[in-house]
């Protein structure tokens, strides 16, 4: 990342586009080289955190590469982190809510121990797109009756309009694309 070069341009540089993936018709935005790349996920990061610095206790990262931002961003300001996983991969009693896939159904869990009653959560993924799955993030964190002060994607899929699944929260996205 040079010093003219925006966020933006940086995630556009780094992006894989990958069409027809995982199935015909998606168009998948591979945003693994933009965390390989060091400058770069210290870029992204820095800038997801930022407008909610000294707001939260814990970051959350779903399921995958949401685990990678919410470490970095939980190891970057001293908080915690806790993961949001597709269903049956914690041990321990967990929070279940189901959403709706393009086809049929999935699920997302969380331990019911690992944030307090009352605590501030940062929700991290790499992309928002129709918001199924933040919704779902939504109404899991408010069974733990943990307050939710925002989320961060890297990339947002405008057209899809995740933000309307989200009402009444603050959605950071780095780069809108349609
Ligand atoms: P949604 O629930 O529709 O907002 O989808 C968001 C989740 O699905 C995120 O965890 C993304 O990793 C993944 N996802 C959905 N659409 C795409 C896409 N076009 N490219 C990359 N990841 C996607």
């Amino acid at each position: 990342m040079s010093d003219r070069e925006s966020i933006e341009e940086l995630i556009l540089r780094l992006c894989a586009t990958v069409p027809d993936y995982p199935k015909p018709g998606i168009v998948f935005r591979d945003l693994t080289p933009v965390f390989a790349d060091g400058p770069a996920l210290r870029a992204i990061v820095n800038a997801l955190v930022e407008p909610f610095a000294g707001q939260f206790d814990a970051v959350a990262g779903i399921e995958a590469r949401g685990f990678l931002l919410a470490a970095a961003a939980a190891y970057a300001t001293g908080t915690g982190v806790v993961t949001v996983r597709k269903a049956g991969k914690l041990p321990r009693p967990v929070f279940t809510e189901k959403y709706e896939l393009e086809y049929g159904e999935s699920a997302l869990e969380l331990h019911q121990d690992d944030l307090q009653a009352g605590s501030r959560v940062l929700v991290l993924d790499d992309v928002l797109a129709t918001g199924g799955t933040l919704a779902a993030a939504s109404r899991l964190f408010a069974q733990a009756q943990v307050h939710i002060v925002g989320y961060g994607v890297v990339l947002e899929l405008s057209e899809l309009h995740g933000r309307s699944a989200l009402p009444g929260h603050r959605v950071r996205s780095l780069l809108r694309l349609n």
